[in-house]
């Protein structure tokens, strides 16, 4: 009996068995849950190397290709794509510490990672230390442990701009053999490729600017591939040690590359924040024009926070690309063609200013997102940041009047009438 020849209901299911191989220049959309292996031996092969596609969870040709459009982005070695940004974060770290071990992090990060760090992380008897002052080096040395087995930080940090300065901060992992990852989210691989200036790990939440579009949540791990286990091998025994049964080690199997190894077979795929091969076709498809995004997105991100800085309803911006931030000689020596578009400013009017503001805007969306192709406004002193101290948001540079914009690639003379007309009306609510 063939398909042909089989009843109605099983033709349902049998007739359509693609085993096309046709050279689709745009990603095609594996949109399957598995794989037909072609005989006995490559079943067993593919569960014994890895090697081929068996089962969606552990690897698609459709993520398979994004992955490696983003890490050539990130001048990686390789990357592994998987369901969010949050999940990013977590596999990159998990993939490095486990119970005992200790974190030092910046504390200018997101909330979601902040969380992850006190509330979950914790829970499983790892440690995280946070650095204030992300420019001072001591700070960072201090913070360290015998037991820290990673360094974090955002390269582009919300809601100050604080800008991270990559390459002093992994020259002090690197003196203790640990990895310094880094949250690359709001500077994007088109303004700063960290693994350049010797960080080890990058992280996204490819829901923003890769994908771009505010369609999609996806994230992605991008790692150098120059994992040493001779200099730090004691400090990463699940990457050196035989596996299970004496399996060989990830490091015997995949060298300089373990780490990102053992994220994609060990941890990503168990921990199974796995990506819809639709939403990673989004992301690859969002990433072709990521450089032309970024670029208009800064120009008009600029131009909007010298126009805010100049209104007298504006107390502060806090813009990396202004030469007003502390950071801004920071940012000039790490930021190619742009300062990113995401920052905070705070108004005269306090709440009462901020509430008029964002209840007003007609152009900018008011939501919780950000690196859209629209401009979007949030205020993170009663959302993101609503659970802060009123201290710890001052450290933030959170207060009762700030505001967070995403630019986006508007016209930036719509951009600049819809903030003026707002802060027209924000003049009259709190004269
Ligand atoms: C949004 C964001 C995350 C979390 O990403 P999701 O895709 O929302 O899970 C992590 N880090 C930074 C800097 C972010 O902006």
């Amino acid at each position: 009996m063939t398909v042909d020849t089989a009843r109605f209901a099983t033709r349902a299911v049998h007739a359509a068995r693609s085993r096309e191989t046709a050279a689709a220049r745009a990603t095609p959309i594996y949109l399957t849950a598995g794989f037909e292996f072609d005989d006995f031996d490559h079943a067993a092969d593919h569960f014994s190397t890895g090697t081929g596609f068996g089962y969606t969870r552990t690897g698609n040709p459709t993520v398979r290709a994004v992955e490696r459009q983003l890490a050539s982005l990130e001048s990686g070695a390789d990357a592994v794509l998987v369901a969010s940004g949050q999940a990013a974060v977590s596999t990159a770290l998990l993939s490095v510490v486990g119970a005992g071990d200790h974190i030092v992090s910046s504390t200018h990060i997101y909330e979601g990672t902040r969380g992850l760090f006190l509330d979950n992380l914790a829970r499983l008897d790892i440690e995280t230390t946070f650095v204030e002052d992300i420019a001072d080096p001591d700070a960072w040395r201090a913070a360290i442990r015998p037991n820290t087995r990673a360094l974090f930080a955002e390269s582009l940090a919300n809601a100050r701009n604080d800008v991270l300065d990559v390459a002093a901060v992994s020259a002090i992992a690197d003196e203790v053999a640990v990895p310094l990852i880094v949250d690359n989210t709001l500077a994007t691989p088109s303004l700063l490729r960290p693994i350049e200036h010797g960080a080890a790990v990058v992280v996204h939440s490819a829901s923003k600017f890769l994908a771009g579009h505010g369609s999609v949540l996806g994230g992605v791990i991008v790692d150098d591939g120059r994992f040493d286990a001779e200099r730090a091998g004691h400090n990463a025994p699940h990457l050196v040690l035989p596996g299970r049964g004496g399996a060989p080690s990830v490091f015997s199997r995949h060298g300089g590359r373990a780490r990102i190894a053992y994220a994609r077979e060990s941890v990503a795929p168990r921990f199974g924040a796995s990506p819809s091969p639709l939403n990673a076709f989004l992301i690859g498809q969002g990433a072709e024009t990521l450089s032309l995004r970024v670029e208009r997105q800064s120009r008009n991100a600029l131009e909007i926070a010298r126009w805010l800085e100049s209104q007298d309803a504006v107390e502060s911006v806090d813009y990396a690309g202004l030469p007003s931030h502390p950071h801004h000689e920071t940012a000039v020596r790490y930021l190619e063609g742009g300062f990113g578009s995401i920052f905070t400013f705070t108004l005269r009017g306090g709440l009462p200013a901020a509430r008029r503001f964002v209840e007003d805007v007609r152009v900018f969306t008011h939501m919780t997102h950000i690196g859209d192709v629209r401009s979007l406004v949030l205020h993170p002193g009663t959302t993101s940041h609503a659970q802060r101290t009123d201290a710890e948001r001052a450290v933030l540079g959170v207060g009762p009047g700030t505001l967070r914009l995403s630019i986006g690639i508007e016209d930036v003379a719509d951009l600049i009438a819809d903030l003026s007309r707002v802060l027209e009306s924000v003049r009259e609510t709190v004269a």
